[in-house]
C-alpha cells in the first residue's frame, strides 16, 4: 500500500506516521528527516536545504524530488510506504506519479490532516525534540519529567530553529501557497480522505485508517499489501 499524509505543519504527520508504522508495515518516509539529517550531515543536498529550512521556506523541487527519487527507485526501495511532507508542491505531486507510473503501482489513498491554524500554532511552538534521539515532547500537552532533558535517553530537548513563532506563521503561509493546492490536485483525481486532526492522538489515527477502510478495533498489527 502507497499512501501520502498532508496537512500544515503540526498537523501530527509524524506522530501518525510513527503510530500506523507500528500497525502496518508501510515504511514511513519523512522528507522533513531526511533533510534534517542531510543537514546534520553536512551532505551537498544539507548544506544546499539548511538555509530555506531555517526561514521556515519549501528546499527546492529539484533537490526534494531527487532525494525521494533516489530512496523510491532502487533496487530494494519500499514498495509499501507512508510518504510525510512530501508531495508538498504539485511539481512535486507529478513527479511521485511519474516515478510510480514506471514502477506500474498506484497511490492508493492521500489523507489530509485538518487543524485549525490557532491550535497549529499552539502546538508547534511548545514543541520540544531531543537532540539524540528525536523523541518529540510538547510543554502543555506531553511534558518531559525534567525539564529540557529526554524521558527516554537523557538527551538535551531543543526547540527547532522553524518552530519559533516568527518562522511558525511563514511555514503556515507557505503551506496556505504552495500545498494547499495539493488538496485540489488530489481531490480531482479521486484519492482524497480529509480526517478531522483535533482530538487524541488514538482518535485522529482511527480515523485515518478509518477512512483507508483499515480495521480500527484491532490490537494486533495490520498487514498491508506490498
Ligand atoms: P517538516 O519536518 O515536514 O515540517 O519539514 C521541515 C522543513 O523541511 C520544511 O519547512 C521545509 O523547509 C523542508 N521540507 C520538508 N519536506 C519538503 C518538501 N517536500 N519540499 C520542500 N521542502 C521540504
Amino acid at each position: 500500500m502507497r499512501i501520502v499524509l498532508l496537512g500544515p505543519p503540526g498537523a501530527g504527520k509524524g506522530t501518525q506516521s510513527k503510530l500506523m508504522h507500528e500497525r502496518t508495515t508501510m515504511t514511513h518516509i519523512s522528507t522533513g528527516d531526511l533533510l534534517r539529517a542531510a543537514v546534520s550531515a553536512r551532505t551537498e543536498i544539507g548544506v544546499a536545504a539548511k538555509s530555506y529550512m531555517d526561514r521556515g521556506e519549501l528546499v527546492p523541487d529539484s533537490l526534494v524530488i531527487g532525494m525521494i527519487d533516489e530512496h523510491l527507485q532502487h533496487e530494494g526501495a519500499p514498495r509499501s510506504f507512508m510518504l510525510d511532507g512530501f508531495p508538498r508542491t504539485v511539481a512535486q505531486a507529478e513527479a511521485l506519479q511519474r516515478m510510480l507510473e514506471t514502477q506500474h503501482v498506484p497511490l492508493d489513498h492521500v489523507v489530509s490532516i485538518d487543524v485549525p491554524r490557532n491550535e497549529l500554532v499552539r502546538r508547534l511552538s511548545g514543541r520540544r525534540t531531543c537532540r539524540q534521539c528525536g523523541a518529540m515532547f510538547h510543554l502543555a500537552f506531553d511534558p518531559p519529567g525534567r525539564p529540557g532533558v529526554c524521558d527516554r535517553c537523557g538527551g538535551e530537548l531543543f526547540q527547532r530553529e522553524d518552530d519559533r513563532e516568527e518562522t511558525i506563521r511563514a511555514r503556515l503561509d507557505v503551506y496556505d501557497n504552495a500545498t494547499a493546492p495539493l488538496v485540489a490536485f488530489y481531490r480531482t483525481r479521486g484519492t482524497l480522505r480529509a480526517v478531522d486532526g483535533t482530538g487524541s492522538t488514538a482518535a485522529v489515527l482511527d480515523r485515518i485508517l478509518a477512512g483507508m477502510g483499515v480495521p480500527v478495533s484491532a490490537d494486533a498489527p495490520v498487514r498491508s499489501e506490498p
